[in-house]
């Protein structure tokens, strides 16, 4: 009989995953020639100009504007949008805080809703209800790689004339109806974080097939320039969110391999999904049949703690990891955070607004605090695996399940 490895048994991953990040010459290549250039910045560089073309092209996208990373992505295309003091921008309650924090880094109220039982992504018709007069736009992520339901999403912002934003952060390459994800809105944003499946350790992106808004998030991003105007004419307001050429490099590099790795992802996550499916307890988030791929930034599923003999999520980590699978934490809901706890939210607000009751502070967020306390999330790495590589982490859980009575 196997024992659990916490317990001093045989872990049930005999080989180990994919290393995270990976490189081969290309990058050092890549980097030696910008080193050898002289060109490392940005603006009289070739290396970012060609990664926003290629990063664009691949999303099926007209326009790609590179940025320092993630967070300032989402921050560029609200300013690009003209989000200010007084509107408010719905957004899920279970994402990393970067999405809410953008929204009040523009002076505006991050307005948060639940996400669905089963996908973890926002729920379009908690989206809907949450509108009134002051909404601009709707901030949709793409949970763990997995699209947010766009149809519905798409439908909503129409139908109130609103904004719909993606923050794919997590879902590069990733499918909604064969299109790729960012494209659905006015744009969508991606970060290139040592974490995200493409990295130069920082980095973003944001996407767009809209021509007025391309153009006021470029002259954001570069400091309120006009692209082919003088040097020192600045026509908005705008800071520095150039991406540097030694990064645009390395992510060129990167997206040569994305299209193979996010296949390989989908796949393995297909293979997760029936496996996964047949052990009690056990509920990966859900597919559908609209997401032609998921890149997956995470593979997630939810642990019943009945079926585990009442466990914590957390115990059930401790015994994953030692079995040798590799997790990351959930996002805490961002209601719970001490920056809206504490009010300290308020003071990005004015006006009325900054004073205003907000409903968020008291409402229950039942999936999102649900996605936070019992699921498990498996290193986008791992997927990089090949198929014995998940019959072992199908068996670490089953083993799991099995002598659960060992862990109490
Ligand atoms: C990583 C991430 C961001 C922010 O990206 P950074 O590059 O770390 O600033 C935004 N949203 C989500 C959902 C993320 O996971």
């Amino acid at each position: 009989m196997p024992k659990l490895a916490i317990r001093g048994g045989t872990p049930a991953k005999s080989k180990s995953f994919p290393d995270w990040p990976i490189y081969d010459d290309l990058e050092r290549e890549a980097l030696n020639e910008v080193l050898e250039s002289r060109d490392w910045w940005r603006t009289e560089g070739s290396k970012t100009l060609a990664f926003e073309k290629s990063f664009a092209e691949y999303h099926q996208a007209k326009h790609g504007i590179a940025v320092t990373n993630g967070t300032h992505a989402i921050e560029v295309a609200l300013a690009a949008m003209g989000i200010g003091p007084g509107d408010e921008v719905i957004v899920p309650n279970a994402t990393f805080v970067a999405t809410a924090s953008a929204v009040l880094f523009a002076g505006a109220l991050p307005v948060l809703v639940d996400v669905s039982a089963d996908s973890y992504c926002i729920d379009p018709e908690l989206a809907e209800a949450a509108i009134n007069e002051r909404t601009r736009a709707i901030i949709a992520v793409h949970m763990g790689g997995r699209p947010a339901d766009l149809d519905q999403l798409e439908a909503v912002a129409r139908k109130y004339d609103l904004a719909l934003l993606e923050d794919a952060a997590h879902a590069h390459g990733s499918e909604w109806r064969g299109q790729k994800v960012g494209t659905f809105g006015i744009g969508g944003t991606f970060s290139f974080q040592a974490s995200k499946t493409m990295t130069a350790g920082e980095g973003g992106m944001i996407i767009s097939n809209d021509d007025d808004f391309e153009r006021l998030a470029r002259s954001t991003h570069d400091c309120g320039r006009m692209p082919g105007e003088w040097f020192y004419s600045h026509y908005i307001y705008g800071s520095n969110y150039r991406l540097s050429e030694w990064q645009g490099a390395v992510l060129l590099a990167q997206l040569t391999r994305l299209d193979e790795q996010t296949a390989r992802r989908h796949e393995n996550g297909r293979l997760l999904d029936r496996l996964l499916g047949e052990i009690p307890g056990i509920t990966p988030q859900s597919h559908d049949a609209r997401i032609t791929r998921n890149g997956h930034y995470a593979y997630i599923f939810h642990v019943d703690a009945r079926a585990f003999a009442g466990i914590s999520t957390q115990q059930f980590v401790d015994a994953l990891e030692a079995e040798g699978i590799p997790t990351q934490a959930p996002y805490p809901p961002i209601h719970t955070l001490d920056l809206f706890t504490s009010g300290a939210y308020r003071n990005r607000l004015s006006g009325a607004q900054a004073a205003a009751n907000h409903a968020f502070l008291t409402e229950a967020f039942p999936n999102s605090q649900r996605e936070s306390d019992e699921t498990v999330w498996i290193t986008q790495n791992a997927l990089l695996g090949d198929e014995e590589d998940m019959r072992e982490i199908a068996a670490a859980i089953g083993k799991i399940h099995q002598h659960v009575k060992d862990l109490r």
